[in-house]
């Protein structure tokens, strides 16, 4: 074949769901780990016979010992990234409303066959995950290829993430790889405005993922009485809260969450929109207390929203997981008053929908609510999945009527 490129032989057998489109090989496939190949390493995977199975990144420490990139005889360079960015650009311009948001994931990592890289767009500020060793040793050309798509003001690399200790690598300060950011960034959604800040805020800095949830709750919150109340927590920089008091002036919104920081940017968020954060509650709480303490006080109100962090990282936390999401449902529903709405996420890949409909449906069980599925909710478009790849199907939202 004359590949440039080391080969690594995979077991018998192990070939077909690689062919298909899944990207992953684990160390088991391997026929034999190859030796003195640096972690992060561009391979070829080829069958028992030989033949060409597909060309990807090799490292030595963590189960997952391949990610795929291209099933092609192709080099893994500017040109093969600006195909997928281009691809991923494309999709978001097609799926979102780009005259009204200026804020979404523009790629997905295997979502958008681009494994272990993350890259979100705020105003023109691409933020850059790298969440293994293959990603790392390709920065360059990615980097190329994301600002002649994109075009983007500057782009910043955050490798601060729990996840790159599965492949031994460390977290180290964001870098930035071009451009300038510009000072008090602000991006839209959905005609919202948000403060974003790229260096310090979670994740990337802002929780693309709810677009279509937050918008969704907008309708409900529009019909709500005079007086009405609505508990955020895990409210973050209150992404929900400031969609639902554009909707319905006068709803008082309570946002709980450990981090002060998020708090300070949610007030903040709320003067960005001209809503006034002084007739709201910025708590910062452990949830699960906070919740004892509101339902010893009797406290209840028209809509309560759960939206934890992934309570199951990997495949092992996931019973464990479950028994979180029934006990922090348990704790939620009996804020909810009678005909209200409890909106319930999951953003553990481990879990899967009917695993936490379950859950749910346990806490429902034990505090005798009954509860009427209104809406479900997954990944938006701009966090896509491969159907040969449900790992990447992660977020689980339902909207429920508590009677
Ligand atoms: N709903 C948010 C995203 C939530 S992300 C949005 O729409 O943007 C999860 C949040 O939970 C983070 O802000 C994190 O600080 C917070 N968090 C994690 N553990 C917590 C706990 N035990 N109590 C309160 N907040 C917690």
């Amino acid at each position: 074949m004359g590949s440039e490129y080391p080969t690594i032989k995979i077991k018998a057998g192990r070939e077909w769901q690689l062919k298909r489109g899944h990207p992953w090989l684990f160390s088991g496939g391997l026929q034999q780990a190859p030796r003195d190949l640096a972690p992060g390493s561009l391979v070829d995977l080829v069958d028992a016979a030989g033949g060409f199975v597909g060309r990807g990144y090799y490292n030595p420490k963590t189960d997952i010992a391949v990610r795929l990139l291209t099933c092609q005889d192709e080099p893994v360079d500017q040109a093969f990234f600006r195909k997928r960015v281009q691809a991923a650009w494309d999709l978001r311009q097609q799926a979102l409303d780009l005259n009204r948001t200026d804020v979404f994931r523009l790629i997905h990592a295997e979502g958008d066959f681009l494994p272990g890289v993350i890259a979100d767009y705020y105003a023109g500020v691409i933020v850059l995950q790298s969440h293994t060793a293959g990603v790392d040793r390709l920065l360059e050309p990615l980097t190329a290829a994301l600002a002649e798509v994109a075009r983007p003001k500057a782009i910043l690399l955050r490798t601060d993430v729990a996840v790159r200790s599965r492949e031994g690598l460390g977290k180290a300060e964001p870098r930035l790889l071009m451009g300038e950011i510009p000072p008090g960034l602000t991006v839209q959604e959905n005609g919202l405005r948000f403060k974003i800040d790229p260096w310090k805020g979670q994740k990337t800095g802002f929780f693309t993922d709810q677009r279509d949830k937050r918008q969704a709750l907008a309708r409900y919150a529009r019909a709500l009485p005079d007086g009405a109340t609505m508990a955020n927590l895990f409210s973050y920089t209150a992404g929900f809260s400031v969609y639902a008091v554009a909707a319905r002036p006068g709803l008082k919104t309570i946002n709980v969450d450990q981090s002060a920081a998020a708090l300070e940017q949610a007030r903040q968020n709320f003067e960005a929109n001209n809503l006034p954060a002084a007739a709201h509650i910025f708590k910062t709480a452990d949830a699960f207390k906070w919740l004892e303490a509101e339902r010893e006080r009797g406290a209840q109100h028209e809509i309560v929203i759960l939206d934890p962090p992934a309570f199951a990282k990997t495949h092992r936390e996931k019973d464990k997981a479950l028994k979180g999401y029934t006990r922090l449902n348990s704790l939620g529903l009996p804020l909810v008053r009678k005909g209200g709405l409890l909106i319930t996420c999951s953003c553990s890949g481990s879990v899967m929908m009917a695993e936490f409909e379950n859950a749910v449906r346990e806490a429902g069980a034990h505090t005798g609510r009954d509860l009427q599925v209104l809406e479900i909710f997954e990944n938006g478009a701009d966090h896509p999945w491969s159907l040969i790849a449900p790992e990447s199907r992660y977020l689980k939202v339902l909207f429920c009527r508590v009677n």
